[in-house]
């Protein structure tokens, strides 16, 4: 895949980048470990001061930075501006906590003095996806670089000059030369550098695919890492619950950045005595949806991020249908004008039990499926490979109750839409990944959790 910006809503291709040569990578890997051995040194008062002035720029240069996202990979600009305030929120987090959540923990044992120590590990790879190209990496970067470790990102290829963006942010901040990189790399040189041993761990965000490949390389070398992976979250729907509220969320926990996050609601699933009702809404406010220009004020959907991501949105759709699913609105590109566009759509009837329904669909598609129960519906919920969030409505205390026990994934959210927040852990179980991000668990991913005993 060629390194280039490719504006997805024109099908322009705006600028390419040469991939770094391999002596330019190791040059980039050696000034990496140089800077650790400086850098981990640093106070957490110095590396704080920094962080905050990543924040500070990250706040006043809001609106080109979102431009570079909106240009890049189709989001709308009004969610990229708000995309970039999360990252300064994310960096002001870590750099008011950080110290408190790496403090010495004393436990008491038959030691004179015994405690736990944490440690940064040293050059830690970011493999980092499109879909929220600044908030994935600082949600990495901001833990990572307070933690006295340093980082280096291979981005997506279709978001260059978003990671070239936060390189320069870093360094405007004030961080040492080499404490933060971006490579300008394919997937296919991942593998090399997780055979490095100046990298001592990895994490990515991206596809099940990439995941595992990255989780191949580095087990064979005995490397920690973290994986976000993909979701097909549930968005449960019982008959106590507020109906306008939950229709009105379910359309932003769908819509949201095009359709295309790990945790957006995906598959709708909705009890019998409310699901006429629920449809009919549903399908009212999709089809008020504008889709259009993402750099517009009134647009609610642009364009998927590329041709790739649209044929595969289309190829499960249509074979969603074959497979005897019924389309209630849209299922089709639009193909009379340029850019990877597809309108909101609705599917019902679609089997359960075919291999379809378990997908992850990456764009404006919502799964509507009915249910008996909350039995039906937590079986339904648990029966697929992966494990990210849910989301599920109810006023029934008892079920809420059981929706938190019983629902197989890494965050359950009650009558509210999944989303990440830097003061909650946020990640997977079963093929959704491993690990967690944000929060004092997010920080002691990346750091030697050292035990210290003393007669
Ligand atoms: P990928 O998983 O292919 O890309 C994510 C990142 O991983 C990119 O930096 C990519 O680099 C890199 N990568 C890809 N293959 C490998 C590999 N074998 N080893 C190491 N790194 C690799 O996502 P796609 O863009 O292809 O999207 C496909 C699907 O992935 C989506 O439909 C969706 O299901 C899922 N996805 C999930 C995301 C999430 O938030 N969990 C985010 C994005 C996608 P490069 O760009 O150079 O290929």
């Amino acid at each position: 895949m060629a390194i280039a910006t490719i504006n997805p809503t024109t099908g322009e291709t705006l600028k390419v980048f040469k991939p770094l040569e391999d002596g330019e990578i190791a040059a980039k890997v050696e000034l990496a470990q140089q800077s650790f051995q400086e850098y981990r040194q640093t106070s957490f008062e110095e590396r704080s001061q920094w962080l905050l002035q990543a924040a500070n720029i990250l706040e006043q240069e809001k609106a080109d930075f979102a431009k570079i996202m909106t240009l890049e990979m189709g989001k709308t600009l009004k969610s990229a501006i708000a995309e970039v305030e999360k990252c300064a929120l994310v960096c002001r987090y870590y750099a008011e906590n950080a110290a408190s959540f790496l403090a010495d923990v004393t436990v008491k044992t038959d030691a004179s003095h015994s405690f736990i120590k944490y440690q940064p590990l040293g050059v830690i790879l970011a493999v980092m996806p499109w879909n929220f190209p600044f908030w994935q990496v600082f949600r990495f970067a901001a833990p990572a670089l307070m933690a006295g470790n340093v980082g280096l990102l291979k981005h997506a290829s279709n978001v260059p000059q978003c990671a070239l963006a936060i390189e320069d942010i870093f360094h405007r901040a004030g961080f040492p030369k080499g404490v933060f990189q971006t490579l300008l790399i394919g997937a296919t040189k991942v593998a090399d550098l997780m055979a490095d041993d100046r990298i001592k761990a990895a994490t990515l965000t991206g596809s099940e695919p990439a995941g595992a490949s990255l989780a191949v390389a580095s087990g064979k070398q005995i490397k920690k890492t973290v994986l976000e992976l993909g979701g097909s979250d549930p968005f449960i729907v019982l008959e106590s619950a507020d109906l306008e509220l939950a229709v009105a969320t379910a359309v932003t926990a769908r819509m949201i950045n095009n359709g295309q996050s790990c945790i957006a609601a995906k598959r709708f699933i909705i009890a019998d005595q409310i699901a006429d009702e629920f449809e009919k809404m549903l399908l009212a406010k999709f089809q008020t949806l504008k889709i259009g220009d993402p750099l517009a004020d009134d647009t609610d959907i642009g364009p998927l991020a590329t041709p790739d991501i649209l044929q595969d949105l289309e190829n499960q759709v249509k074979i969603a249908v074959e497979n005897g699913a019924k389309v209630l609105t849209g299922g089709n590109a639009l193909k009379d004008q340029p850019g990877n566009f597809y309108p909101p759509t609705i599917i019902i009837d679609i089997p359960v039990e075919n291999p379809i329904a378990k997908e992850e669909f990456f764009g404006p598609v919502a799964l509507l499926f009915r249910v008996r129960d909350i039995n039906e519906a937590i079986k339904l919920a648990n029966d697929i490979p992966f494990g990210l969030g849910a989301s599920a409505w109810t006023n029934n205390e008892a079920e809420k109750n059981r929706l938190i026990q019983e629902i197989e994934a890494g965050a359950v959210f009650i009558n509210g839409m999944v989303k990440s927040d830097p003061r909650l852990p946020f990640g997977g179980i079963k093929r959704s990944g491993y690990g967690r991000e944000l929060s004092i668990q997010g920080i002691h991913e990346f750091v030697n959790i050292k035990t210290v005993w003393m007669r």
